[in-house]
């Protein structure tokens, strides 16, 4: 029998269905979820508008969001895309329990500004409700050119907020961004996205996350992401290695096996006990990064370098077998729509 979350994403209307993406409504109590006391994450608070993600990324993890409703297939998470009820009024009480010096995180385990928000306006919604109010940090992780959108909208809640938006880029290589992340815009118009917040004077970073092993990470890759992210007007730059959690691994290791095949040995001794690559790969990753931010003058202020840092290591739960790792993070990162169920370890997620 189906409950909570399961049974509400089952009674969901249609919105609209495409040839291969259904669009549901789902009812949801509140819209911001609180981060555990204690937890890793560089910000307080989670806001996701919808429910998987129709760029289909072939490393997202967030795919497990779907498994909370029962919904197993790792296709479902890219082809049946909940929108979630909004209600301004309500918002607003929302808002109320953030404190002053709190972050909210918007896009954390979807991309907010995925081809839905084209039909339903969600995250346009949250943000006006946000340009009448003060004092508040919201972060935002996309890679969607549609972010440029909503220019001037940000522009003016940074003038009484701080409003930063994390653009995700993997690689500046088009053909590469198309196999690995094959719904999602190209990097370019990523990157001139960012020119069109920084002109209007959105505060910026560029994350190259995931950085996965033998395929993005050169330093010419990372650097041409560095490069366009300065030209473009970023104000700063980090990077995170590949996470890869089972739903993702199901996805990614056969895409792997056909066209980066010398690879698939290498991934199964490095990502056979754990999601995470750790020690040698990691501090080669962040030398790398570190001397890209300093070439290119993608320091960012010192609390974004806070944010740069943590983007340079995974964080996991220490000692904690995947199941375990799973509640606590679940606990701690707190997308549950209201309902305690559990999302994701890693929250930055473009
Ligand atoms: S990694 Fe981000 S953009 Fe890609 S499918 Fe997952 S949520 Fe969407």
């Amino acid at each position: 029998m189906l409950i909570g979350i399961a049974k509400q994403a089952r009674q969901g209307a249609v919105l609209e269905e495409k040839a291969r993406v259904e669009y549901r409504e789902l009812p949801t109590r509140r819209l911001l979820n609180r981060c555990a006391a204690g937890s890793l994450m560089p910000f307080d608070w989670t806001l996701n508008p919808y429910r998987g993600c129709e760029f289909g990324c072939k490393y997202c993890y967030a795919r497990y969001t779907h498994e909370f409703m029962e919904y197993r297939d790792p296709a479902d998470f890219e082809r049946l895309i909940f929108a979630k009820g909004f209600d301004a009024a309500g918002f607003a009480r929302e808002l109320k329990a953030v404190k002053p010096g709190e972050w909210m995180a918007m896009g954390t385990a979807t991309d907010a500004y995925q081809p839905a928000e084209r039909r339903y306006g969600i995250t346009r919604a949250v943000l006006e409700v946000l340009a009448w109010k003060q004092g508040y940090q919201l972060a935002i992780t996309t890679k969607s050119d549609l972010v440029a959108r909503d220019a001037g909208l940000l522009a003016r809640i940074a003038q009484r907020n701080r409003v930063r938006v994390n653009m995700t880029v993997t690689t500046m290589d088009a053909a590469l961004a198309r196999l690995m992340e094959p719904m999602a815009p190209r990097p370019d118009l990523r990157t001139a996205a960012i020119r069109k917040l920084a002109d209007a004077g959105v505060e910026t970073a560029v994350f190259t996350s995931p950085v996965m092993p033998g395929i993005n990470d050169s330093e010419e890759s990372l650097e041409a992401v560095a490069k366009a992210a300065a030209e473009a007007g970023a104000r700063s730059f980090g990077a995170q290695l590949l996470f890869l959690k089972e739903c993702a691994r199901v996805v990614f290791l056969p895409v792997l096996a056909e066209k980066y095949p010398h690879l698939s040995k290498a991934y199964s001794a490095v990502y056979g006990r754990s999601g995470y690559v750790r020690g040698e790969q990691a501090g080669r990753l962040k030398e790398r990064v570190e001397g890209l931010r300093e070439r290119y003058g993608l320091r960012g202020t010192k609390a974004e370098a806070v944010w740069g840092q943590l983007e340079l290591f995974p964080r996991q739960p220490s000692g904690l077998d995947a199941e375990a790792g799973r509640r606590v993070a679940g606990r701690a990162v707190g997308l549950g729509d209201g309902d305690g169920v559990a999302v994701a370890y890693r929250e930055v997620v473009g």
